[in-house]
């Protein structure tokens, strides 16, 4: 059993949307090099179970994602990729014929959040990307994450979420066995109670709420959190900065750099065991923390 269950690598911290809801970076954009991202493996390799290649970015983007990818296989690691899916059709040989993916998790949430026109091409390339990762045993995860529960229906038609309804009349259409336009009415109720329907084979709808990044947080800040930033994740930022979680855009939280300090010795700081320590209390060890929504909510 290894320390940590999974970490954010950020291959490239660069993105070719530009979604609303994205607080983006104030950092300088970075491709890893490839033997930036081996010296990273090597060094955590021994504490973590499974990878993404994000953080900030599109993973996607990056023109060296064939060897990243085969790096990660000769080093057994198993690698999730969440991307926006907008350059899935060119990707696909890579993801497939290095076998290290597990999961490929499509944010179709980003479509609305940007003023993109080519609706069909896109849904028609997660389509045709969904039918072929499913069939070589790789999990796919169709997320609509732009709910607001302060509205009350299922799949509420406020906000940049107008096109869920025809988002997922289209994806059971083409993708799903099981259920159709007369019976989609179920997929919605699984929806509701689960956030989550299998609806083929290796192939999963997941809705969640509208997502606020601590960074944008505006409202009052929190004394009691709870965590698994440090405990059972941490990410790297694509400078070598090693932060505890998805979700410090800036590297606020930088524990050390990995391209000049061994990862143990970033685990064996002090200011590091004091931060896992007051995870574990449920205190906020920063202030990024004290005002993170995702922290908050599971108090
Ligand atoms: S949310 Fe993701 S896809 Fe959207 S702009 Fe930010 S990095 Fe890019
Ligand atoms: S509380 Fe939020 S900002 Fe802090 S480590 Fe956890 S996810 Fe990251």
């Amino acid at each position: 059993m290894k320390r940590f269950k999974k970490a954010y690598i950020e291959i490239t911290n660069s993105c070719n949307l530009n979604c609303s809801f994205c607080p983006k970076t104030t950092r300088e954009k970075k491709f890893l090099e490839v033997d930036e991202y081996k010296k990273i493996i090597n060094e955590i390799q021994p504490y973590v179970n499974f990878l993404y290649l994000h953080l900030m970015g599109e993973p996607l983007l990056h023109q060296n994602l064939d060897e990243i990818l085969k790096v990660s296989y000769d080093n057994s690691m198993k690698i999730n990729i969440t991307t926006n899916g907008t350059l899935i059709k060119n990707k696909l040989d890579d993801i497939i014929n290095n076998k290290c993916v597990r999961k490929v998790s499509f944010s179709l949430h980003s479509f609305e959040a940007n003023d993109n026109t080519n609706f069909d091409n896109y849904i028609d390339d997660i389509i045709n990307a969904s039918k072929i990762l499913s069939s070589n045993d790789i999990t796919v995860v169709l997320k609509l994450w732009n709910l607001d529960s302060t509205n009350n229906d299922v799949l509420d038609k406020e906000g940049l979420n107008n096109l869920n309804d025809n988002i997922i009349s289209k994806l059971i259409s083409s993708l799903s066995k099981k259920y159709n336009e007369e019976n989609i009415l179920k997929v919605y109720d699984e929806l509701l109670k689960r956030n989550t329907c299998e609806i083929n084979k290796h192939i999963y709808l997941q809705t969640g709420e509208k997502f606020e990044w601590p960074v944008n947080t505006k409202d009052k800040t929190f004394d009691k959190i709870f965590c698994y930033g440090l405990l059972d994740q941490f990410g790297v930022l694509s400078n070598g900065d090693v932060v505890p979680c998805c979700l410090d855009n800036n590297g606020e939280i930088k524990l050390g750099n990995i391209f000049n300090e061994s990862f143990k010795d970033i685990l064996e700081k002090e200011e590091t065991k004091i931060f896992i320590k007051n995870m574990k209390d449920n205190i906020p060890p920063c202030a990024l923390c004290k005002k993170c929504s995702y922290a908050r909510k599971k108090v």
